[in-house]
């Protein structure tokens, strides 16, 4: 039997696929000759047992699908990216003009690649601010009864910056109120679903390393951490300097984005505080790779490598020592487009040295089961939403397998993913 869309729409009932591997998001080991079990709302099996009758439709006996070539695996969750921005723009000063644009057009561009995104495999997106309100207007499309086609999505809105530090772009500084309850209450009036903290600067990569001090002092990180805990909400905290990071650990954030330079001791302690890391190597890996376009010459070159080799041995070293590890690429950067930079991303991870599951757990069961999304998916367990991938293409041989022709599920309808490594517009 070969894969057919309309065999997989669950229109007169559920849906009864049997494949050659099942990866459920959570489990160590892969399921071979897997059985899943679904309709257009959640899935009702999941495992190497074959379903009970009273789950499938009157009288089926014999699954509706035998995919003995075909992995299934949880759609992705991209832990990190910034919806408002366009990635794949490389050119300098035209990434600047878009910067320069209304919220509408930035809002209506965002909207024209959801559902692209949805078919390379990417179900959820955790955005990681921006103050366009693009995020938070994506989070209430999404949660709307006129839901288009869409990955699911939430925001921070506006991240959280001091005045005259990094972040502009991207935040509000906590200035504009009076304290930090204040600051807190008022994003998530916004509708902030989590709070995005600039805990630090960004890599000076001509120096070689974080050259300026930290933006927030411990006492004030952990004072977000205290108001937006005891308001139900997690913290995620922009963070690169072995000092930066310090002050993140022990405020106690949720996860640590970025995180260059943290040293193996740290590791230990993020991985005894269940602090996440979403290492996002992208953004730095594409200074390295087209280092004309920012006009780097050799040394600094060499300084890229350095780091990246270092983030990449500290990588593996978490994994070791059990430190959850959340896949993000911080698409909308300088040259990580939304969709394929995360699968770019996911493929870093691996030539960083992570095998293919531990890379597909980093992007589905892990931030599933850590960042409290409003709703539950990245695990195909009975409950979840139906929103999964369907390959011939083994991604436990490589993930970037994930980049080939896929079939995509999300909520009883069929996506055929296209083949590649970037397409305009994202
Ligand atoms: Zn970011």
């Amino acid at each position: 039997m070969s894969l057919k869309g309309d065999s997989l729409i669950p229109q007169f009932g559920p849906v009864w696929l049997q494949v050659g591997t099942l990866l459920d998001g959570g489990s160590d080991v892969p399921v071979r000759d897997g059985h899943l079990v679904y309709d257009g709302v959640r899935i009702l099996h999941a495992g190497p047992a074959l379903p009970s009758a009273a789950i499938l439709r009157d009288g089926q006996t014999a699954p509706d699908a035998i995919l003995p070539q075909h992995t299934v695996l949880p759609g992705l969750i991209e832990s990190h990216a910034h919806l408002m921005l366009e990635g794949g723009v490389e050119d300098t000063a035209r990434r600047s003009d878009y910067l320069k644009l209304e919220e509408a057009d930035m809002l209506a561009r965002a909207t024209t690649r959801l559902q692209r995104l949805l078919a390379i495999g990417v179900i959820a997106v955790r955005d990681a601010g921006d103050k366009k309100g693009v995020g938070l207007a994506l989070q209430k499309k999404f949660r709307s009864d006129d839901r288009p086609l869409m990955p699911y999505v939430d925001s921070p809105g506006a991240a959280i910056h001091h005045e005259k530090r990094y972040g502009g772009f991207m935040g509000r500084p906590m200035e504009e109120y009076p304290t930090i309850q204040t600051c807190v209450d008022g994003r998530i009036a916004e509708g902030a679903h989590r709070l995005k903290l600039i805990a630090t600067g960004i890599i000076d990569f001509a120096k070689g390393t974080v050259t300026s001090k930290p933006q927030m002092p411990l006492g004030e990180l952990t004072e977000f951490v205290m108001a937006s805990r005891a308001r139900g909400k997690q913290t995620f905290a922009h963070c690169s300097g072995n000092d930066g990071v310090s002050n993140c650990i022990g405020a106690g954030v949720d996860s640590i984005e970025h995180g260059f330079f943290v040293d193996d001791d740290q590791l230990a302690r993020m991985r005894d505080a269940d602090i996440a890391w979403v290492p996002t190597f992208a953004p730095v890996q594409f200074q390295l790779d087209q280092p004309g376009i920012l006009g780097w010459d050799e040394s600094v070159c060499a300084n890229l490598q350095k780091i990246l080799d270092a983030h990449a041995a500290s990588l593996v070293k978490a994994t070791e020592l059990g430190v959850r590890i959340i896949a993000g690429s911080d698409a909308g950067s300088h040259g990580v487009p939304h969709g394929w930079g995360f699968l770019k991303e996911l493929s870093l991870m691996e030539q960083a040295g992570l095998s293919p599951l531990q890379v597909i757990h980093a992007a589905t069961g892990a931030p599933a089961t850590r960042l409290e999304f409003a709703e539950d998916f990245g695990i195909l367990r009975v409950g979840a939403k139906p929103r999964f991938i369907i390959t011939e293409h083994n991604p436990l041989e490589t993930v970037a397998n994930l980049a080939k022709a896929k079939t995509v599920i999300f909520d009883g309808t069929v996506l055929m993913g296209p083949a590649g490594s970037r397409e305009p517009g994202m």
